[in-house]
């Protein structure tokens, strides 16, 4: 029987440093292009997830007629203050024909990656063209990774910083500066951080309806990647943020419930990016417009990261293979796995 390959994280970083950053995040975002454009092709449910005072669980599912996957990520803002990440995952690839698990791998490392991948392939489509600066409000887990995919994919040459932690501000700036061709400033505020930037990621981490960007902070052609407010009570812009801009999301009926738009009325128009990465419907249509990518995480996402993930380590020679499922002469015969070895002899 095959069994299961697991991957860990260190197996991500090492693709990671096999293939550079920049062809893994282009393999990313071409996978999950590839997958967006057969959108009708999937089983999709909005994730389900389970709420508690200090964050969430939640799981991921998705299918087409052939592979079957599921994350387990969770949401904890204040986990820090343990020493845990805030955002922690693994994901399971299957196949539909028989069940079997294929894979099972950390997505802590592959989410940020991932989401980085995504954020990217909606501002192809969102962003002004010619976009160079980018502010990054929230420094955290996710900001470098956000940071290198939009100045490698995208041409983004100036990241004006501002957290609330100006300890997490200095993280970034320990493991982004001194690259050529990316400057880096920080900033006391978020105002100060968004004033003159092309684009505006928000990446930060609060069980609250908070509104990072306000009204006063916009310009007209600025897209916006809001990245943190993915949660039921949870939201980084001011609802007038979202009057006057055009709006896209992943998947509507999960962006309804975690999405900034949860503070909109059902009838508030919004566009599935699907249906701009098949011409189905116009990404940017001025210059002077301005654009939300109102980015929760869906499960397509992880499916598309899963797979790519399956090819690369068998082509590397990466992984450990895993007894997850029992080994079975007879797969009737379960009783058999109780058979304990026998004890070696002396
Ligand atoms: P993190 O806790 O490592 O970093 C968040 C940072 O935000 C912290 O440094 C914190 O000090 C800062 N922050 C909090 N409030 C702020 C404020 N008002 N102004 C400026 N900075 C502020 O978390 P992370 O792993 O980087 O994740 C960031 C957010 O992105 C989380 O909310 C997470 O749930 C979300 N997320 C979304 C997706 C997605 O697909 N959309 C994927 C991963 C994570």
């Amino acid at each position: 029987m095959d069994s299961t390959t697991f991957l860990r994280t260190e197996d991500i970083a090492h693709l990671a440093a096999r293939l550079g950053l920049p062809a893994l995040f282009e393999a990313l975002v071409g996978q999950m292009e590839g997958d967006f454009r057969r959108w009708p092709e999937f089983d999709k449910s909005a994730r389900s997830a389970a709420h508690s005072s200090g964050g969430v669980i939640e799981l991921m599912p998705i299918a087409d007629a052939t592979l079957y996957s599921f994350k387990y990520v969770n949401g904890h803002p204040l986990n820090h203050l343990r020493q845990l990440p805030t955002v922690m995952a693994f994901g399971v690839l299957a196949e539909v024909a028989t069940g079997m698990p294929l894979l099972l791998s950390e997505m802590t490392l592959a989410t940020a990656l991932r989401t980085a991948a995504v954020s990217v392939m909606a501002a192809r489509r969102l962003a002004r063209p010619g976009s160079r600066s980018m502010a990054l409000i929230g420094n955290g887990a996710q900001a470098e990774f956000q940071a290198l995919a939009f100045h490698h994919l995208l041409g983004i040459e100036e990241l004006r910083l501002f957290d609330t932690d100006p300890a997490a501000t200095a993280k970034l700036i320990r493991n982004l500066g001194g690259r050529s061709g990316l400057r880096l400033r920080s900033f006391a505020s978020t105002a100060e951080a968004v004033h003159g930037a092309d684009i505006v990621t928000t990446a930060t981490a609060d069980k609250a309806l908070a509104t990072i960007i306000t009204p006063d902070m916009l310009a007209p052609g600025m897209h916006l990647n809001a990245v943190g407010g993915d949660c039921p009570g949870k939201t980084e812009l001011h609802r007038d943020v979202l009057e006057a801009a055009s709006v896209f999301v992943e998947y509507e009926p999960q962006s309804r419930i975690e999405g900034d738009i949860q503070q909109m009325p059902a009838d508030f128009a919004v566009t599935e990016l699907w249906r701009v990465l098949r011409a189905e419907a116009p990404g940017r249509k001025a210059a002077d417009e301005i654009t939300v990518f109102d980015s929760v995480g869906f499960a397509l996402e992880d499916f598309s990261t899963l797979r790519l993930l399956r090819e690369l380590a068998a082509e590397h020679g990466l992984g450990t293979p895993l007894a997850l499922i029992p080994d079975l002469r007879d797969p009737k015969n379960l009783f058999s796995a109780l058979r304990t070895p026998q004890p070696v002899a002396a």
